[in-house]
């Protein structure tokens, strides 16, 4: 791998630093914002194939200004301190850009995951959730873990049973995580959130002449050539979602074993399926396979999208990177000496914070949906479908009594009387969060001479909220 020049938490605040720089703070203010609360470091041992392992996990708080704090829970043998800050960090800013209101925190739990059974893997998880639960680093009302990298709706459901037995008398404890399976009080839409998320904030991206004009793109989606790293959870639901609703062409997929080329575009589904009944993305048959996966993020195309893990791109091969756009679905794709190097060449980069804000945005919701008791749309639904049958009921009346006999187009009727679903509710929830938020982004970069990139100005907008939330807090 290249030379990295910082560690993944330098980059992010010095990101953090230099938007900070460009405002007015009150004295202080600008290191209580920068700096992470807390990080807990649990080492604890399950008995596991006739042995005691010991596994390390961590959980960084990096900002209270809001409660619950909130963020994923990763399971990888590369989690670290410094990692798991620098997503915590990551965390408070974005949850502050989208209008969740939630502070930043982080979990990393130092496993393979691909190394032990699903009974291990749940024995390992409950214990990991008994450790937390004894430091209030999970609770309803003070720490809420997500899925990340290497963790699922499956760890979720262990994890939100293992806090219940714990706190039975505590009616909220559903809301202790968020990404559960349906059946364990998630919400139809979390799985492929931040998926969802990276293509609506592209479609909103698409909305903007004058930004389109910086990176060198015109026109629409469709056609487009879009390179994904990382066939996970994010990267597969960007990659279906833009491939089959947006006709994009997925001309390149990077998995941990190298790269799968096709200018024609890449059956998504047909790669996902490979991947899982063979491990990895060699030997499929629907593209050129290419062992070296992270040469191929030089290749050209329109948008880059990567969706793996952090450091990607860095100073080493920046200036090779020929995409006119980045939108960063993986936390810290690219580090602070490749944002220079990537800002200089005019690539424009759509912000992590701001990129991957899906996910939160929906465990918002399905925090909101375990507090009440109630799935989204249960009480208005056949309400809002009984007006709409008024409506329609009427104007036919005009029709016959006036003799007009006007003809609603077909699939009209059926779409406008049936009531939005929770699955409708939440995209159309996370289609405004995404739109209004690019927009808030935009206008701070536009109308700031200083401000060079969506990236600070997403830090600028985020800097600014927390900031009135510690004023009115009187520290
Ligand atoms: P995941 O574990 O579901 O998928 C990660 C994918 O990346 C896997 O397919 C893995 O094989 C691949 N990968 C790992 N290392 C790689 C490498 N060096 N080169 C190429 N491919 C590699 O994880 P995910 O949930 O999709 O998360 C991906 C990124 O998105 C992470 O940075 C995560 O923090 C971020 N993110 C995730 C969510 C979420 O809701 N899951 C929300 C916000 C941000």
């Amino acid at each position: 791998m290249a030379a990295r020049q910082s560690s993944f938490r330098d980059s992010v605040d010095r990101m953090f630093t230099h938007a900070a720089g460009l405002m007015s703070l009150a004295p202080g203010l600008e290191e209580k914002i920068r700096v992470c609360n807390s990080t807990y470091t649990v080492r604890f041992g399950v008995r596991l194939r006739g042995q005691i392992h010991t596994f390390t996990g961590y959980r960084s708080v990096h900002s209270e200004h809001m409660e619950p704090v909130k963020g994923g829970i990763r399971y990888s043998l590369d989690v670290n301190q410094d990692e798991v800050e620098a997503l915590a960090a990551l965390m408070t800013y974005k949850c502050a850009l989208v209008e969740v209101p939630f502070g930043g925190s982080k979990g990393g739990l130092c496993i393979d995951p691909r190394a032990w059974n699903e009974d291990e893997l749940e024995r390992i998880t409950r214990r990991f959730t008994y450790e937390l639960s004894r430091r209030n680093l999970i609770s309803p009302s003070q720490n809420v873990p997500a899925p990340d990298m290497g963790t699922g709706e499956r760890e979720m459901a262990w994890m939100a049973d293992a806090y219940k037995r714990l706190h039975p008398d505590d009616i909220n404890a559903k809301a202790c995580v968020t990404g559960k399976p349906r059946h364990a009080g998630g919400i139809d839409g979390r799985v492929e959130a931040t998926g969802r998320g990276v293509q609506y904030a592209l479609r909103e991206v698409f909305r903007h002449d004058d930004v389109m004009k910086r990176a060198g793109l015109e026109g629409a989606l469709a056609g487009k050539r879009v390179i994904v790293q990382g066939l996970g959870n994010v990267g597969y639901h960007a990659a279906q979602f833009l491939s089959c609703e947006d006709k994009a062409l997925v001309t390149c997929v990077i998995e941990r074993d190298g790269a799968i080329l096709n200018p024609q575009g890449i059956n998504i589904d047909a790669l996902r399926g490979h991947i899982r009944s063979t491990g990895g993305i060699k030997g499929f048959v629907g593209g050129e396979y290419r062992e070296n996966g992270l040469g191929a993020l030089e290749e050209a195309c329109d948008i880059l999208i990567p969706a793996a893990i952090e450091s990607v791109i860095h100073e080493g091969n920046a200036e090779r990177i020929q995409a006119k756009l980045i939108i960063e679905a993986a936390n810290g794709p690219v580090t602070a000496d490749a944002d220079e190097i990537l800002k200089r060449r005019g690539i424009v980069i759509v912000p992590d914070m701001y990129a991957n804000a899906g996910g939160v945005t929906v465990s918002y919701f399905e925090w909101v949906k375990n507090l009440s008791q109630i799935s989204l749309g249960r009480l208005e639904r056949r309400h809002e479908e009984a007006r709409a049958r008024l409506l329609i009921e009427e104007l036919e009346r005009i029709s016959s009594d006036t003799g007009t006999n006007f003809e609603l187009a077909r699939g009209f009727k059926e779409a406008f009387l049936t009531g939005a679903d929770e699955l409708e509710l939440v995209r159309s929830g996370l289609d405004d969060t995404m739109r209004e938020s690019f927009k808030k982004m935009k206008e701070v970069w536009m109308s700031n001479p200083k401000v060079e990139d969506l990236r600070t100005a997403g830090y600028v907008v985020a800097i600014r909220r927390i900031s009135n939330v510690y004023n009115s807090l009187g520290l």
